[in-house]
């Protein structure tokens, strides 16, 4: 429960402040795939860094050819891709990484696309043991085109776009940024993945400017600033993350600015009512809050026998899962001839 004298103004619905997630907690949040129509509004910049997302899987699975993928999406920070593999990722490593990305565009292989059938699909990825890929597979719907894409070695399932080729990506203009973990599809009971942000900018200009802006902007974070001035403190481990603690001095600038809130409010003729702090989720559905700030607000409370079902819901999809996986595997098996020819897929 939050303290009142954080919340000036009671009459609000509220959405959590946007804590930042620590890179120690694994993400938790699922990616919804994107639909057809939102990967036509892709701007250019999404479709570079999404081509970048590709360039790093590629520099990746030259650097550690056991990796397993998962996705790689666009941010609006740059882009990651989430993979599954024995070594540790630390930031050490992300030097080479990134000069083999940039080999990779310097090579300037096409994004070259073709489509296959559900059956092909599946069996050409269970046949490489990328487990992740077959199960994605399934979010695709009946009916929408399976679409992969190769740039030079590496074959990705993915709907696109990209840019044309790798080489429209400047070497100057790319960055790793950081390594965290993310569970598979967001949901804590499944493997934990580790996830490599970067980012990627028309040109080195315009990448070493937006680095200079994250460091002025880290000067500036009224988090990291509050803290020194003794205002208030975070505690994630006792009380949760971006939840502040206000200290004496911090209270007595909230008093005053709701003091002058309050005042403000009644020259103007407004009268106060008190809501509560919890609500349903429909209430934040009106408000207009869930459907942008879902990521950042904290997750409904759940009832005992709400979690009993959602156990037995959760244990259907799992053996659902493993019987495609198995289907995948007996497609694999039959079609284990030669393996197709990489130009071809
Ligand atoms: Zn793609």
């Amino acid at each position: 429960m939050q303290n009142d004298e954080s919340k000036p103004d009671e009459s609000q619905p509220q959405a959590q402040p946007p804590a930042p997630k620590p890179d120690f907690e694994a993400a938790k949040t699922d990616v919804q795939r994107k639909t057809l129509d939102q990967r036509g509004q892709m701007d250019e910049l999404m479709r570079l860094r999404h081509s970048c997302a590709h360039i790093l899987a590629t520099a990746v699975l030259r650097l550690w050819p056991d990796a397993l993928l998962d996705i790689g999406p666009p941010t609006e920070e740059g882009f990651y891709y989430d993979f599954d593999l024995k070594h540790r990722f630390s930031p050490d490593d992300f030097p080479k990484i990134e000069e083999e990305m940039r080999k990779v565009t310097k090579e300037n292989q096409v994004f070259e696309k073709s489509i296959k059938t559900r059956e092909e699909a599946l069996a050409y990825f269970a046949a490489k043991g990328q487990k992740f890929k077959v199960e994605r597979l399934g979010d695709i719907p009946e009916g929408e085109a399976i679409s992969f894409y190769q740039n030079g070695e590496f074959v990705d399932l993915c709907a696109g776009p990209h840019v044309m080729r790798t080489g429209n990506v400047k070497p100057g203009g790319i960055k790793m940024l950081k390594v965290a973990s993310a569970y598979f599809r967001g949901n804590e009971k499944n493997p934990q993945l580790q996830r490599l942000y970067g980012t990627a900018f028309k040109n080195k200009e315009e990448l070493d400017k937006w680095v200079t802006m994250q460091e002025e902007a880290k000067k500036r974070d009224h988090r990291k600033i509050g803290a020194e001035m003794g205002l208030f403190a975070f505690d994630a481990e006792y009380v949760g993350p971006g939840l502040a603690l206000w200290l004496p001095k911090g209270t007595v600038l909230v008093e005053e600015l709701e003091k002058l809130a309050k005042e403000t409010e009644f020259q103007a003729g407004y009268v106060r009512v008190k809501t509560p702090h919890l609500a349903k989720e429909k209430m934040y559905k009106t408000s207009g809050h869930l459907p942008y700030y879902a990521d950042s607000m904290f997750p409904p409370m759940e009832m005992d026998e709400c979690r009993e079902q959602r156990a037995k819901i959760e244990a259907r999809i799992a053996e659902t899962e493993s019987s495609l996986l198995e289907y995948a595997k007996s497609l694999a098996g039959r079609n284990s001839g030669p393996k197709p020819d990489a130009g071809n897929i």
